[in-house]
């Protein structure tokens, strides 16, 4: 899947140029998940953009589920934004390292991570900006079977099959934002569905039309 991902991508940028955005250098939320172009590697860490800094990144769709969560970033966490723990980070958030990285792509974008969830004002100000964050991003990754952001996506799904994308909104997810997106990658229970300005496809049905 991961491949075929990267071939869908290659030709929306490639032959979608009227309708889908083929400049992939954006200027970068304030905060991304560097997620090191080494398959693998547990090494990740908060980059702090700097001003006009330029990249491309993707952004994550997913529901958070019933607290406590207790991985995501804070003030304190922002003091020593060099390293993320990856043993602490659930198994949703590793998933869209493992597509991020399958893309090709250096950056991603989580609002867990990279909103300092205990500071009010850093949140205000960053949700300000969330419309951009997926507008701009080079794909949203809905993560649209697991209901919540321990259950992951990618592997070892366990809940059950879900029509899509009816149900996003019904559970905290964070589609609001993800819709401005001009690409979106959902990983259902069963399918992989991408759909940019220019083509749907699903995966087992080459081809197929999806609306
Ligand atoms: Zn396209």
């Amino acid at each position: 899947m991961a491949e075929k991902s990267k071939l869908l991508l290659e030709e929306c940028v490639t032959h979608h140029s009227s309708t889908c955005p083929s400049d992939l250098d954006v200027l970068l939320p304030p905060r991304v998940i560097d997620v090191n172009s080494i398959k693998n590697s547990e090494r990740l860490s908060l980059h702090i953009s700097a001003s006009e800094e330029r990249g491309s990144y993707t952004a994550l769709s997913y529901c958070w589920g019933e607290p406590p969560h207790s991985f995501f970033t804070t003030r304190s966490t922002l003091q020593d934004p060099s390293k993320l723990d990856w043993g602490q980070l659930p198994a949703t958030i590793k998933d869209a390292v493992t597509v991020t990285r399958g893309l090709g792509i250096r950056y991603l974008w989580v609002d867990a991570l990279c909103i300092a969830q205990d500071d009010e004002a850093d949140k205000s100000e960053q949700i300000k900006v969330m419309g951009r964050i997926y507008k701009t991003a080079t794909l949203t990754i809905a993560a649209a079977s697991s209901n919540s952001v321990f259950t992951g996506f990618l592997e070892d799904r366990r809940v059950p099959s879900i029509p899509l994308p009816l149900p996003l909104d019904k559970r905290g997810w964070t589609l609001q934002g993800s819709l401005l997106s001009p690409r979106i990658l959902y990983y259902g229970s069963k399918d992989l569905i991408w759909k940019c300005q220019a083509k749907s496809f699903r995966s087992g049905s080459p081809g197929t039309a999806v609306s």
